[in-house]
């Protein structure tokens, strides 16, 4: 339960008491006048219309202190949900999230390839009913569906730079398309920020003030959090770590740089490491050779736990970036490839930070792997509807594009 008055940051008093309770899990109104700030008498007009709207239970009675027990209340996590869909080349993610962010149907399917984007489109509005179909939610309590994209974001309208393989899809307008093909409102997010907004719905408040998931699939990014608010620049492509330059001679990077941290040690650039050192790899994607070599590298030394542990010593390098700008007191690790090696990455950030994180004598920082880090962003897509639905922010400069 949190110390004292949460940030006025949510949009609505309803917003910021339904997010203290999810934060919470279990909350008597008298802690929720502590937590919000909000008198008493508006705590509970707007307890009894989140009772009433299905959202929140009365779930039980404190411990007596003395007087009438306290009414406990929590969320009723079946009473919303929201489905994430992560969008990439090589894989389409799935999942059907429920209120508390805890995932109740999950799905892979074969990814966009080069099919034209109008096609895909039509192939994930089938896919999403077909999912929710097999899980049993009753369609009417989705609240929308957050798509994340694989190339940073223009506005509105879509992916401004996207892989070569899915150079049909730069411009094309992904939310107003999907939702006109599923009915249902739709946000776009990229992958590292979606990931941030997932950890925070899907844990307590008082685990973190500021944080940042390091998000590593083919490439290097974060997401930026602080008490709940997402950060997201000028155009929500916040957190670019992996375009740190750590070597002003250094190799060329498709963003226009050199000496990139993503160009000397992310997945793609290790890969080729490995494969000019001889190391055995299936050759059939980045994802899936970036995932041989962290099998090669745990299964003991060699050229390919060589490379790993370069690779390590860099990100550890964008992490300490990262918490040195920020002030952060916790940093997850989270993506695909993460979820390969975490044990690989997650101590030489942990190394890092204790040698050379600027605040380390005023507070701790903690380096954790995402309980979610193979599916965190089509997680965090869910999560980003359902924070914007239901617990919006006054902040939040992201609005959801409906279905016309
Ligand atoms: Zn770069």
């Amino acid at each position: 339960m949190s110390s004292g008055p949460a940030p006025v940051t949510h949009a609505t008093s309803s917003a910021a008491v339904l997010d203290v309770i999810r934060g919470a899990g279990i909350i008597s109104r008298v802690d929720l006048t502590r937590a919000t700030g909000l008198t008493g008498a508006t705590i509970s007009t707007v307890v009894r219309r989140l009772i009433d709207n299905g959202l929140v239970l009365e779930t039980g009675r404190a411990e007596s202190t003395g007087g009438k027990p306290a009414v406990l209340l929590s969320l009723d996590p079946d009473a919303r949900y929201a489905v994430g869909v992560h969008l990439d080349h090589a894989g389409i993610t799935y999942v059907l999230a429920n209120l508390g962010g805890a995932i109740v149907g999950r799905w892979r399917r074969p990814g966009a390839g080069t099919d034209a984007p109008d096609v895909v489109v039509a192939r994930i509005a089938a896919e999403v009913t077909t999912l929710v179909a097999q899980t049993g939610v009753d369609p009417d309590r989705i609240v929308g569906l957050g798509v994340v994209s694989p190339g940073p974001l223009t506005g509105s309208a879509g992916m401004s730079l996207t892989p070569p393989v899915m150079q049909a899809w730069t411009d094309f307008p992904v939310p107003e398309a999907l939702g006109a093909a599923t009915g249902m409102p739709v946000m776009l997010e990229n992958d590292a920020t979606a990931a941030a907004v997932g950890e925070y719905w899907a844990t307590s408040h008082e685990a973190s003030a500021c944080f940042a998931t390091l998000y590593m699939g083919t490439g290097i990014g974060a997401g930026i959090m602080a008490n709940g608010d997402i950060f997201r620049g000028a155009s929500g492509n916040t957190g670019e770590i992996g375009h740190i330059c750590v070597d002003i001679d250094g190799p060329a990077c498709w963003c226009g740089g050199q000496g990139c941290i993503e160009a000397l040690a992310g997945p793609a650039a290790s890969v080729a490491a490995a494969r000019d050192a001889g190391v055995d790899l299936p050759g059939i994607g980045t994802a899936e050779d970036f995932a041989a070599l962290t099998r090669a590298a745990l299964a003991g030394p060699g050229p390919a736990a060589d490379i790993v542990a370069r690779s390590a010593r860099y990100v550890a390098l964008a992490a300490q970036a990262l918490a040195n700008i920020l002030d952060l007191d916790r940093v997850v690790l989270t993506g695909p490839s993460f979820a390969y090696a975490a044990s690989l990455y997650v101590p030489a950030v942990r190394a890092q930070l204790d040698r050379a994180f600027f605040s380390r004598s005023s507070h701790p920082i903690d380096v954790v792997i995402s309980a979610h880090a193979a599916e965190a962003a089509a997680v965090g897509g869910a999560a980003l509807v359902l924070q914007s639905e239901l617990a919006p922010r006054a902040s939040s400069a992201r609005v959801p594009s409906r279905a016309r």
